[in-house]
């Protein structure tokens, strides 16, 4: 065995490289036109150095806290590292500071905050706006009435740059329920994009429907149990 077949994620990291250049292929979409968001929550440190050994370099972190430690502990590693759970006001200091991206932007005073506290040295914080494609109350995001209003105002912030649209859909019956959110998120992009804000990112698609999503259009897939198997805790 080679070094990186005796790492244990090497075949569920692979497993699931494979479904997504399936996907792209049986959609005719371009190999590599999908990202993979390695979503590492309840992930230590060490598991998260085991994948970029096998070349990931995107993580995706819900928790802030849980994160901020494993960011020290692999600030030696060129890794990406993208906020994905729900923001507290309190809290976006300290996102501004430590991450490249925030998917879960849902509130223009958060990002307000984001962009007042993005540190000059760093580049604009990259952002997505979360869209509520299943209308459920318990969860964040924008419907697509308030986000074409408020997007001009999310655009003119300085410090970060709108770069998509991101949707975290209701558990689907079956395949043809598990598009519809997808191909809602796409076609409100596909309305709202323009040459100034391209809105060229569609953060879609989880373990169980990331074929439906990139079917649809998904720039980058957000994947965590496909690859490091079941989280111990219910998230
Ligand atoms: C946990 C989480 C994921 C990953 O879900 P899996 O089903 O484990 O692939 C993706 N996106 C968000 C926002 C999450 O919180």
């Amino acid at each position: 065995m080679t070094e990186q077949t005796k790492n244990s994620l090497h075949q569920p990291y692979h497993q699931v490289l494979d479904r997504i250049r399936r996907a792209e292929a049986n959609c005719n979409r371009a190999p590599g036109s999908t990202q993979l968001l390695a979503v590492s929550k309840t992930r230590s440190a060490d598991e998260i150095g085991l994948l970029a050994d096998l070349g990931q370099r995107l993580f995706g972190e819900n928790y802030l806290q849980e994160a901020l430690t494993k960011i020290a502990l692999l600030q030696d590693r060129d890794l990406e590292w993208h906020f994905i759970g729900r923001i507290q006001s309190n809290k976006t200091r300290q996102i501004a500071e430590n991450f490249h991206w925030v998917h879960s932007v849902a509130s223009l005073k958060h990002a307000t905050r984001l962009s007042d506290q993005r540190p000059q040295h760093l580049s604009p914080l990259n952002i997505c706006l979360q869209v509520n494609t299943s209308g459920e109350k318990s969860k964040d995001g924008h419907n697509e009435h308030e986000l074409a209003e408020l997007l001009d105002a999310y655009t003119a912030l300085p410090n970060i740059q709108v770069r998509g649209l991101m949707t975290i859909p209701a558990p689907a019956e079956d395949k043809s329920a598990q598009h519809y959110p997808f191909q809602q998120l796409r076609r409100l992009r596909d309305r709202l994009c323009n040459k100034d804000v391209p809105l060229i990112t569609l953060s879609m698609g989880m373990s169980d429907d990331l074929e439906s999503a990139i079917e649809e259009g998904a720039t980058l897939v957000r994947i965590g149990t496909a690859i490091f198997g079941p989280r111990q805790y219910n998230q």
